[in-house]
């Protein structure tokens, strides 16, 4: 069977009101603040399913039949669906963040436990044994921070800033810029508090003013002033400095790793991760931080802001291959203009991206409308995709 997903709707305040109601179609009458629609099993937010005539959770038609849904492969390294995918329309910025590795997820989420630390407290970090990998595909234009910078570009943005307040924390990784020294001044920024976190905070908002088209700190400065309208007190108006800082064009990817900082600034896109909602926050943020577990769980290694963008690659005309580091979820986007035929050997998730497509198996037709998305189980073996559309496809 090919099933049709029925998926939630979250309302968060930094969602758009327009976004998804406008790009999918998909009533907004209240004007609610639109943030995510979950497809997927996630046993907060489960998709559900018809089947015989009556509304089921997907988690739980899973969990009624392992073998079924999640095939050999699949039902022997994961007990569940593996995956989740978003569609997530960002308004105003999501926290900075990081997401541990599976080693020390596995560590955090064992030790909290023992502490007796409730899953719901404000001061729990690990929410689950399991990493949380993600990748972003852009909707729309897709604005976004991932991973520290090369170490000369940091030194310069900071070195284009009057920063005196924090000069003792900037000068000794500006001296020998390595892991380590970038660790301390990343630890030392996010612990700033009280009164010389104001000064510093001002001393930044001022020295920005004076920074010109030219200067390389330019495309931090405009966004470092975009946040503070939002943030005026926060540490994380110091991680464009820190962070590359990126905008994705529709159609355009990006993986974003374990213990690699990011945060996601505005726009609309496709969102896959691992089935985790372990976060440590690194700013942009009224929650709680804790500075020690998370450069615990940060790598201070730069990424090379040309290497961010995910090159797919073409297996076939329409069917582009992502090339996900991961054994949780591969990703493929698809654009028919004949008949595309799979093979299934685990759960798959189709979302309709634009225009409207048929899925076919040997017993039935689906047709599948932009926004609208399906669930197929690895024991289909086989189904067809004609149309013409644009589709995200998930599996593992
Ligand atoms: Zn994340």
């Amino acid at each position: 069977m090919i099933y049709k997903l029925m998926n939630p709707i979250k309302n968060f305040p930094w969602g758009s009101r327009t976004a998804i109601r406008d790009y999918f179609v998909i009533d907004n009458s209240n004007f609610e603040h639109q943030a995510e629609i979950w497809m997927g099993a996630h046993p907060s937010a489960s998709s559900s399913i018809s089947q015989a005539g009556v509304d089921v959770f997907l988690c739980d038609a899973i969990s009624n039949n392992p073998d079924y849904w999640l095939g050999k492969g699949t039902k022997e390294n994961f007990s569940s669906l593996p995956f989740l995918m978003k569609i997530l329309a960002a308004e105003e910025p999501l926290s900075i963040q990081v997401h541990p590795s599976k080693a020390a997820a596995e560590i955090g989420f064992a030790s909290e436990n023992e502490l007796g630390i409730p899953l719901d407290a404000p001061n729990r970090n690990y929410k689950d044994p399991n990493h949380k990998p993600e990748l972003v595909y852009a909707l729309t234009p897709y604005l976004a921070m991932n991973g520290f910078r090369e170490f000369k570009q940091i030194v310069a943005n900071f070195d284009a800033i009057d920063l005196p307040a924090i000069e003792a924390f900037f000068l000794p990784f500006k001296q020998d810029p390595t892991p380590s020294s970038l660790a301390d001044f990343f630890a030392a920024i996010l612990g700033l508090e009280g009164e010389f976190k104001v000064q510093a905070i001002s001393q930044l908002l001022n020295s920005l003013k004076t920074i010109d088209k030219d200067n390389f700190a330019y495309q931090a400065s405009l966004l470092i002033s975009r946040l503070s309208h939002l943030y005026p007190e926060d540490v994380g108006l110091f991680a464009p400095l820190f962070l590359n800082v990126i905008e994705l064009q529709p159609g355009e990817a990006m993986f974003l790793y374990a213990e690699t900082p990011h945060a996601y600034i505005h726009g609309l896109g496709v969102e896959v991760m691992a089935n985790s909602d372990n976060v440590l926050r690194a700013g942009l943020t009224p929650k709680y931080i804790d500075v020690k577990e998370l450069v615990k769980n940060t790598r201070f290694h730069p990424i090379a802001f040309e290497s961010l963008l995910m090159k797919p690659i073409n297996s076939q005309s329409g069917h582009e291959v992502y090339p996900i580091p991961v054994e949780d979820f591969k990703f493929d986007v698809l654009n028919p203009r004949k008949t595309m035929t799979f093979t299934t050997s685990s759960p798959e998730i189709l979302l309709c991206l634009s225009e409207q497509v048929t899925i076919i198996s040997d017993t039935e037709k689906r047709d599948l409308c932009k926004g609208e998305s399906v669930v197929i189980p690895a024991l289909l073996s086989e189904y067809r995709i004609v149309g013409k559309g644009s589709i995200a496809r998930v599996y593992c």
